[in-house]
């Protein structure tokens, strides 16, 4: 967060731009726009105490602050004009002015949060919600929860979390389209906060069930009831609120009573008395039923309300100050003869090496080291200091790199990773392919199971191509869901997710399409040499629709139902049908013995079929890639 900048430019000049003009005034408002604010210090000051401050250093720094000043002081605020004039509405008795984005509503309430306006929060938060309420559709909501969480405003984000629980059910899948919209980091506390209110909602929702719905469904007979006396069908029906919050809708309901009447009417019997076909005529009941379900998941989001974190909690401005001025002298962990600077890491470690050997590793030091270095610069025993933001740990594995010395190996490919970033950053390209052979010979971690998701997140967002498609693929091997993703869901930027998902589904299409060559049963389909079994299932061709063709029975199944399964299953499942599939083949073909034409078939030409079968899948999926890195910047 940007904390303002004073400078005590005095002037009494005409002012370009006056946005704001109010009687008494005695100080300048300057945005970073150059647009100023002309108003009296008192309201200022008397509504926020960090500008107080700010306003105070000012003064003190035009001279005496109790003197009639001759000219006004100016104070830049690192702000818009816009966001500025809209907060100062919220100061002065003047009609409120509330930005036209939801983007610069969040913005102006972050910068009250920030300046620490109390009652201007306050009266800004109700002018939002007398003007305009949640968005009613899922995308603009999501829209809003990003920018809650990006401004750190806790009451927006449990708002419009609550808003999208209610709204959608938390997979992959559900979110397909939306995945872009929030960083990784934010999705994450949204599906912990979804974790915490299911929980609750669990408990919660049980003790509604025992209570008959707190009496409100009593007396209805129906063919199943449950223990506490009322209709099984709608006993499922809240019990299902509890796995997902957004089946808490009059639709769903109408829905789960409409399946129940619609079975009941087809099973209908003397012995069997059910009352439900009643229920939607008894609107009282309803509603009064609908109003206590209602007040109790209420109830529930509310006890989850602590439990929602913000990825960017409101930081006071003094900390930042206090963590800045905060240095300590490094411990000296790398030390060559005859060094001649001094690399300092971000946790100020320095190491003692040679200009020579920095800039023939790399032409970013080259270029740096070459610049004349001002004479304010820092040094230590006479060496120069440059400053670098890798850790100590990372630096000198780099530094081990550079030097005859023994390879300080990292301990995890996460590592690896931000090593090979460094080397990107630094152009050292040497390096960085010393560091990639390394892992291909295995002196070097590479990425194990489901680390593939994290380190292709990293890689992407560090722009290591080679290594962002290697782990791509690696992902394909597992199944692709939220709770595989866990805590590394925080690594992703929202296009990240939303590239890995992108290529997935064409991974899935690639094979789809490939088994879809081998149903067909036309010349010169590879599996044309099938046709002719005893027992086979009856098929169209789709190149020639008059015709019927058979492709045996087994066969036939073994790769439709691979084929159903992947459009059902791609996030829930590894994509790796190729290496199951020749296994798959002689289970079916086991099953299918007592076909001699089939077993004949197998004779001749069956493991050829197979290991066509097996390399057209295995090259469909190694073709995709995934793709340019827009968004990275690269
Ligand atoms: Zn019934
Ligand atoms: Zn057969």
């Amino acid at each position: 967060m940007s904390t303002p900048h004073e400078a005590a430019s005095p002037t009494d000049e005409p002012l370009a731009n006056l946005l704001f003009d109010h009687t008494g005034a005695d100080i300048i408002l300057r945005s970073q726009d150059s647009f100023h604010f002309r108003v009296p210090r008192i309201y200022i000051v008397n509504s926020s105490p960090i500008l107080g401050r700010v306003i105070r250093r000012t003064s003190r720094s035009l001279g005496d602050a109790n003197a009639i000043p001759v000219v006004k002081p100016v104070v830049h605020l690192p702000e818009s004009g816009e966001i500025l004039h809209c907060l100062l509405t919220f100061i002065f008795p003047v009609t409120p002015r509330v930005p036209s984005t939801p983007e610069e509503i969040m913005e102006l309430l972050s910068v009250a949060q920030k300046y620490q306006m109390g009652t201007a929060v306050t009266h800004i938060r109700g002018s939002i919600a007398r003007q305009n309420s949640l968005p009613a559709r899922l995308k603009p909501t999501l829209h809003m929860y990003a920018l809650a969480q990006k401004y750190g405003l806790r009451p927006e984000a449990l708002q419009t979390a609550r808003a999208i629980l209610l709204k959608q059910s938390m997979t992959i899948e559900d979110f397909d389209n939306e995945l872009d919209i929030m960083p990784g980091a934010s999705l994450y506390e949204l599906l912990k906060y979804h974790e915490r209110v299911r929980a609750i909602l669990a408990s919660d929702l049980t003790k509604f069930r025992m209570s008959s719905a707190r009496g409100t469904i009593t007396g209805f007979r129906c063919t199943e009831l449950s223990p506490s006396q009322i209709p099984c069908w709608l006993d499922h029906y809240i019990c299902s609120i509890e796995k997902a919050p957004n089946r808490f809708d009059l639709v769903e309901f109408n829905a789960a009573m409409a399946r129940h009447i619609a079975d009941r009417a087809a099973t209908a019997s003397e012995d069997l008395h059910c009352d439900c076909a009643s229920i939607p005529s008894q609107t009282r009941s309803i509603r009064e039923f609908w109003e206590a379900l209602g007040s109790v998941i209420d109830g529930s989001f509310e006890k989850a309300e602590p439990f929602l974190s913000l990825v960017h909690e409101y930081e006071d401005p003094q900390a930042e100050i206090n963590l800045a001025i905060q240095t300590t002298s490094p411990p000296d962990i790398f030390d060559v003869p005859d060094a001649n600077i001094i690399i300092r890491s971000s946790d100020f470690v320095d190491f003692r090496v040679h200009k020579s050997v920095l800039t023939m590793a790399s032409p970013f030091f080259k270029d740096l080291l070459s610049l004349p270095q001002p004479s304010d610069s820092e040094s230590v025993d006479g060496l120069p200091v440059v400053e670098l933001s890798e850790d100590s740990e990372l630096l000198k594995g780099l530094v081990s790199m550079l030097y005859p010395v023994c390879t300080v190996i990292p301990n995890s490919y996460e590592k690896v990773l931000y090593l090979l970033a460094a080397c990107q950053k630094y152009d050292m390209v040497s390096v960085q392919s010393s560091i990639r052979a390394e892992v291909k010979r295995g002196e070097f971690p590479a990425p194990e199971g489901a680390e593939a998701f994290p380190a292709y997140a990293i890689a992407g967002g560090k722009g290591l191509v080679p290594e962002m498609e290697t782990a791509a693929r690696q992902t394909l091997d597992h199944p692709m869901t939220f709770e595989i993703l866990g805590e590394g869901l925080r690594l992703f930027e929202g296009w990240a997710l939303r590239d890995l998902v992108n290529f997935r589904k064409r991974c899935r299409d690639n094979f789809i399409m490939c088994l879809d060559s081998f149903l067909e049963v036309q010349p010169p389909g590879p599996s044309n040499i099938w046709v002719g079994c005893p027992n086979p299932k009856v098929i169209f061709s789709t190149t020639h629709p008059r015709q019927i063709h058979f492709l045996p029975i087994w066969l036939n199944q073994l790769l439709a139902q691979n084929r159903n399964d992947l459009k059902y299953q791609k996030f829930t499942h590894p994509l790796d049908i190729h290496s199951r599939i020749r296994q798959e083949y002689f289970t079916a073909l086991q099953n299918h013995a007592t076909c001699n034409f089939c077993l004949g078939v197998h004779i001749r030409s069956g493991l050829k079929f197979c290991a066509e079968l097996e390399d057209k899948l295995a090259q469909v999926r190694d073709k995709e890639t995934v793709g340019l890195l827009t968004e990275a910047g690269i």
